[in-house]
C-alpha cells in the first residue's frame, strides 16, 4: 500500500470513529430528553447542600402540554404552578436532616410548534444536619397520574448512582 493510500485509509477510520461517538452521544442526550410519562432527576450532594434538578414532560405533570384550551385546562396549569411554589410538598427530605428548599429555577420551555414542553424545576435544599441526611421522596407521585416513572441520577460523596422511581417506589436513598 502506498503511502498516499494509507493515509486515505487512516482519516477514513479516523472519521468513521468521529461520527459514531457523535452520533452515540446525541442519542445518550436524546433518551433523557423527551419522552411522555417519564421525569428526570439528578440529584447532588455535596456538604450540606442537596441540589434536586427535575425535568419533565409537561404531559406527564398535566395530562397535556399544548397551549390550554379550556377553562378546566387553565386551572390545571393554575394548580401545577401554586405546587411548584411549594418544593417541599414535591420532594422531601427526611425529616431529621432538618433540610430547607429553594427554588432556583421554575420554568416550562416549549417548543417552537407549541406541541411539547418541559418544566425544568431546579430545586437546592440546605440541610442543618447534613450526617443525619438519609433519603429523599418523590411526593409529586400523588399529584398526577401521568408520571410513571423518573429516572433518578444521584452524585454524592460516595460517587454516582442510577435508579428508577415510581409511584411505588418513591423514595431515594442518598448514599
Ligand atoms: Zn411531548
Amino acid at each position: 500500500m502506498s503511502i498516499i493510500r494509507q493515509l486515505a485509509h487512516f482519516s477514513c477510520i479516523i472519521f468513521a470513529l468521529g461520527a459514531v461517538s457523535l452520533s452515540a452521544l446525541a442519542q445518550q442526550k436524546h433518551s433523557h430528553a423527551h419522552e411522555h410519562g417519564k421525569g428526570n432527576l439528578e440529584i447532588t450532594l455535596e456538604k450540606n447542600r442537596v441540589i434536586s434538578r427535575f425535568t419533565s414532560p409537561l404531559q406527564a405533570l398535566l395530562g397535556f402540554e399544548r397551549l390550554p384550551k379550556t377553562q378546566a385546562e387553565n386551572d390545571a396549569i393554575a394548580a401545577l404552578n401554586q405546587l411548584l411554589l411549594n418544593p417541599a410538598t414535591l420532594f422531601s427530605m427526611n425529616a431529621e436532616a432538618e433540610c430547607k428548599p429553594t427554588i432556583l429555577e421554575n420554568k416550562i420551555v416549549r417548543d417552537t410548534a407549541n406541541k411539547h414542553a418541559d418544566l425544568h424545576y431546579q430545586v437546592e435544599f440546605i440541610c442543618a444536619k447534613p450526617a443525619a441526611l438519609k433519603q429523599m421522596t418523590i411526593l409529586l407521585f400523588k399529584d398526577t397520574k401521568h408520571l410513571k416513572e423518573v429516572r433518578v441520577e444521584f452524585v454524592g460523596p460516595s460517587g454516582q448512582k442510577s435508579s428508577m422511581a415510581t409511584a411505588k417506589s418513591s423514595t431515594v436513598t442518598l448514599n
